[in-house]
Formats: C-alpha cells, structure tokens, sequence
C-alpha cells in the first residue's frame, strides 16, 4: 500500500476554508481524514446525554458522507489518542499527520506525545494555524512580551491585520477523488449508541455567516437580550470551527467593527491561555489567589437554578439550563454576581458553564470568569462590582427577556432577593481589598 496522510480534524469540522487540510490536499500523497472521540475528555462528561457529543456526531457524520461522496474513506474512533496513533502508524505507511492548532493546556501535552510516539515511524506531525488570525507569538508588545491589557492588544492585532491574514484556504478546491484515499477495510464508525452516549439535541443556528443586517445593526442590539438575534449566535460554531473564523472576522472588518473587537477578545483570550497555560485553574493574577470566598453551596445552588431573587441573573441561568445558551450580558451579570455578591470561586462557576455551555471554551470561559472576577490577564479591577439590577433595568427596559425565562416574574412565587446589593457590594470590596493587601 501507499504511503498516505492523515488528516486529524479537531475544532475545525469542516472542509471548507481549513488551514491544515489545504496544506495536506497539496501534499502530494492521498489523503485520509479522520475524528478521535476522545476518551480522556468524554469519559469526565457528567452527563451521557450531552448536546454537545450530539452536535459534534452529526458533525462528523456530515464530514464522513462528504468524504465518501468525493471518492475517499473517512475514519473515527472511540479511544484514547495516543493509543489510535500508535495503532494507525503500525497499520498504514503513514507520512504525516497533518491537524491545526489547539491551544488548550492538555491538548499542547497530547499533541507533543502524538509527535514523539510517531516520530520512530518516520511519521512527521504537522500543524497549522487555523482557529485564531493571530497565535502564540504573533502579537507582542514592545517589550516582546504578551500584552496583558486588551486595548494594548487589539491595537497591535489591528495594525498587524493584513487581506491576507482573512483569505480563505482552498481546501474544497482540492478536495477531490485524485487526493484522497479510499481505504477498502477501514472499521465503521462509531455510533453515538456504541459509545454510550444518548442523542441530545440543542437549538443551533445553521453554520453559515449571519445576516447582513444583523451584523450591521449589531452595536445597537448585542446588548439587548430580550431582542430576538440581538447577537450572531455563532459562538458554537466557531468552537468546533463548522464556520471558519476568517469569514466572520472579514464579514465584521466590512461591516461593522464592534463585533470585530469581540472577534479580537477571542484571539485574546486564546493567546493568554497559550502563554498561561495555569490560568485554567489558577487566577492570572498572584495577589487574588487567596481569596476567602464564602462558597455557600445553597447559595450556589440557587444561583445554578436562577433563584437568586435578581432576575437578569435568574433569567440568564434559566435560559442556560433549558438552551446551553446564554446572551454575553447575562452572562456578565450572572458571574458577576456568583462572584461578587455571593463569594463564591470563580472556579465553581466557570465549571458550572463549562458543563451547560455547548459554545463552552476553556479559553473564553476562563478569560471572560476572571475578567468578571477581576483576578484576570485583563484592566478589569476587583473593586468593580456590577448592580444586577440596574443591569436589568438597562439591558431588558421591557423586561421581554426576563418574563420569556421566569415565568412566575412578579408574582409572590419569585423568590425574594438572596442577598441585599449595598451590603454584598461592600463584602466583596472589604474581602478583595483585604486578600490584595496581605499578598502585598
Ligand atoms: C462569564 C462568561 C463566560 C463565557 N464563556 C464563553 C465560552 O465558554 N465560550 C465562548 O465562545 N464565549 C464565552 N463567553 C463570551 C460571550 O459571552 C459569547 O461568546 C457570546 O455570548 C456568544 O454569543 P454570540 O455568538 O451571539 O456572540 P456575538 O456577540 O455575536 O459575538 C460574536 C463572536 O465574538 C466572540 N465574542 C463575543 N463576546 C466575547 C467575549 N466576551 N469574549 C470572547 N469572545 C467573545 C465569540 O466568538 C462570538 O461568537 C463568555 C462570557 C462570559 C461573560
């Protein structure tokens, strides 16, 4: 048999516009694409019905039909990665593995063990940088160093942005029979069944770039959650990359630059998690380690089921149980409040999304829990704590959000509020001042 390439598709289900699989269709070697579900991240899932595991099934389903309309094999495995590697180099005369960046802590240590094992074969590990416009080291401050500030940030990414930087890769182009490679005794792929997982579905807008209209009236209507598409609502794609970044980002440099600053938070927030890799579990900044939250877990757990008596809060958590969706201003409000107003860990609540999510990110959750918390690589001060409900009144003046998720809104049922906002105020800013002081 021939010698091939495998082609390892991870955040970036698609063929359209795809960095890594460009470059592997003009290897010159057939290729062959393929999908691990991934054990070491499914087996800690609390829940075997999981919207997510069902979007990105069908996902790959999608890509696997695809493939064998064009004349190839698709492959997908249930298993631990290392283990479908050292399984497939023995199998295949393997060139190379080519896949795109993945910037998360366990995936930088996965992917430095697949290159090694692989390497004795003669098997080359190859990535790309696809889910981001600017990676790693790209965007430095004067110093060399990564800015930590997001306004230093965005105004070095913006002079560095260039027409090519959005210029999509022509992976359909060369997705064609001559490059692929059809492999007669390739295993079935797993069902969702097989792998112990029930079908779960979520409400998930098509994989296609938004309106026109709606991107260009997004500055006066991102904030608003009660508006039906106040925002793009692609966050889940651009998570499994089943939309390519670069389309969003040039839809937003021609049409409006508010949700092109949002696009640049995300390579931000990306890149800090790259350099700090500790930021996933630890606050960026030494002197808030120490925090003496409260963790009060009946208040959590009323704040988990939206009974916390605020209701942009309450409306936001409703909204995220039932959907695993939540707008990016309740989304402010709600781990404001888990925070600030209870003293609860931002760890316990950046575990809470990253459950309930289907758009969940470590690096955008992690980066948008500790700017809330003010711990963060971000200017965003402990001392700052939100009103949730001078929040309500700005955001949702109508109250439409709140009454689609509380039903029992103005009744005697909704519950009275959990904790007085004056009062929590000064806590959180005594208890903050206090752990900043004493770590000097
Ligand atoms: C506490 C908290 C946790 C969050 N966790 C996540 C997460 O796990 N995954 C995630 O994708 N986003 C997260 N966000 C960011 C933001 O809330 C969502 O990206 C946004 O609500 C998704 O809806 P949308 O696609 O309609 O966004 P839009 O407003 O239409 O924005 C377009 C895109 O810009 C990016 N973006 C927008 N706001 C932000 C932001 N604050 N930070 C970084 N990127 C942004 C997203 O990729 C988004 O899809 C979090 C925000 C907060 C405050």
């Amino acid at each position: 048999m021939s010698k091939i390439v495998l082609f390892w598709h991870r955040r970036d289900l698609r063929l359209h516009d795809n960095a890594g699989l460009a470059v592997a269709l003009q290897s010159g070697l057939p290729v062959v694409p393929l999908f691990i579900y991934d054990r070491e991240i499914l087996d800690q899932l609390p829940s075997r019905r999981d919207a997510r595991v069902t979007f990105i099934y069908d996902e790959v389903e999608r890509l696997g039909r695809q493939t064998e309309q064009a004349g190839g094999t698709f492959l997908a495995f249930y298993g631990r990665p290392l283990e479908v590697f050292a399984q497939l180099v023995q199998h295949y005369e393997v060139a190379g593995v080519y896949t795109n960046e993945d910037y998360e802590p366990y995936a930088a240590v996965r992917d430095a063990a697949i290159a090694e094992l692989i390497k004795p074969a003669g098997t080359e590990f190859r990535v790309f940088k696809d889910q981001v416009i600017f990676a790693k080291n790209e965007i430095l401050s004067k110093s060399g160093t990564p800015p930590r500030v997001f306004g230093a940030y965005s105004k070095t990414w913006l002079a560095a942005l260039r027409d090519e930087h959005l210029v999509p890769y022509p992976s359909t182009e060369h997705f064609v029979e001559s490059n692929l490679m059809p492999l007669a005794e390739a295993a079935p792929r797993p069902t969702l069944e097989q792998m112990g997982f029930e079908r779960y579905e979520q409400f998930v807008p098509a994989a296609e770039l938004p309106a026109a209209a709606l991107v260009s009236n997004y500055h006066n209507t991102r904030d608003k959650p009660g508006l039906v598409n106040s925002s793009t609502r692609r966050s889940v794609h651009l998570r499994f990359g089943t939309l390519s970044v670069r389309e969003l980002m040039q839809q937003a440099k021609e049409l409006n630059p508010k949700l092109l600053n949002e696009l640049i938070w995300r390579d931000f927030f990306m890149m800090i998690l790259w350099h700090y890799p500790f930021t996933a579990t630890e606050s960026y900044d030494p002197r808030l380690r120490l925090v003496p939250y409260r963790n009060n877990e009946d208040e959590f757990r009323a704040w988990c089921e939206g009974r916390t008596g605020y209701p942009l809060v309450d409306a936001g958590m409703r909204e995220l149980n039932q959907t695993g969706y939540m707008p990016n201003r309740a989304r402010i409000a709600a781990a404001g409040f888990l925070v600030k107003h209870l003293l609860i860990d931002w760890r316990w609540g950046d575990r809470y999304f990253a459950d309930k999510l289907l758009d969940y990110d470590m690096s955008q959750n992690v980066g948008n829990w500790q700017w809330m918390a003010g711990t963060g690589a971000v200017a965003a001060p402990w001392f700052r704590v939100y009103s949730p409900q001078s929040q309500q009144e700005q955001y949702d003046t109508t109250f439409d959000y709140v009454r689609q998720w509380i039903p029992e809104f103005g009744t005697r049922d909704y519950p009275t509020p959990i904790v007085e906002h004056k009062f929590a105020r000064e806590r959180a800013i005594a208890t903050f001042r206090a752990a900043y002081q004493a770590a000097g």
